[in-house]
């Protein structure tokens, strides 16, 4: 589903260079969980957010689903984000002002879908995270769990091919954690959704069916770095 060739990326401030990313190498097959381990700056969301389409890398090849997305036009890339990634993020995002149901219909209001088919869709998201009880809340009306939960409702309401999650247990007590990365390997099992999962968690990188890890902005997969030990 992924395919990365021959990735960098720098930033730069000041007048400098960063480097972040150093010639990556990665393929992703439909259907993978991929667990991305590594020290904190060195360059996880980078990745992710070069997956997603976020941000754009300094050279180098990403190709999702065979498109090549640096060919894409910005208005273009914007849908095909909309109609094929999920993001969840480790402070959930969920908007305040909005109750759980609409902050996981949300996504659906930038297609052509009508109210009716929307709405149908959201209270299947909702369903699939078990709140449907608790679709009128707003956010702070949540525990934590609850609003992770939502998130997931959101990235998943699209039916994205592709799930992105950045440290997504990263707020949560290990029970709460535990009972998210249950849904995540849910949502890969049964529905088969290809997930890119960053974690500091050994345990949750267990979930995942494959473990890569950066250091210094350099992919090392865990057969390597069996290889290496
Ligand atoms: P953490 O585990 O703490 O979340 P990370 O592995 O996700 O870390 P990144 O957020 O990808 O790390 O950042 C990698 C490096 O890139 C860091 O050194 C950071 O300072 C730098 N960086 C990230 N975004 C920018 C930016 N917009 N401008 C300049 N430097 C940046
Ligand atoms: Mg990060």
């Amino acid at each position: 589903l992924i395919r990365i060739r021959d990735l960098s990326k720098s930033y730069r401030r000041g007048g400098q260079e960063i480097p972040v990313l150093l010639d990556i190498q990665l393929d992703v097959p439909a259907g993978d969980f991929i667990a991305l381990m590594g020290p904190s700056g060195s360059g996880k969301s980078t990745l992710l957010n070069l997956i997603a389409g976020i941000d754009q890398p300094s050279s180098g090849r990403i190709e999702i689903g065979g498109i090549d997305i640096a060919t894409l036009s910005e208005a273009s890339l914007a849908n095909w984000r909309a109609a094929h990634v999920g993001f969840i993020f480790q402070f959930y995002n969920l908007l305040p002002v909005l109750t759980a149901f609409e902050n996981v219909e949300l996504p659906l209001l930038l297609t052509d879908l009508s109210a009716k088919q929307r709405r149908a869709h959201t209270l299947a998201a909702l369903e699939m995270v078990r709140l449907s009880d608790r679709m009128d809340h707003y956010p702070n009306e949540l525990s934590g769990g609850q609003q992770q939960r939502v998130a997931i409702a959101r990235a998943l309401v699209s039916d994205p091919t592709l799930i992105v999650a950045d440290e997504p247990t990263g707020d949560l007590d290990r029970v709460t954690g535990a009972e998210i990365l249950d849904l995540l390997q849910q949502l890969n099992r049964d529905l088969g959704k290809t997930i890119v999962m960053v974690t500091h968690d050994p345990k949750a990188a267990a979930r995942a069916s494959r473990m890569v890890h950066l250091e210094k902005g350099v992919l090392v997969s865990e057969d390597q770095m069996n290889a290496q030990a």
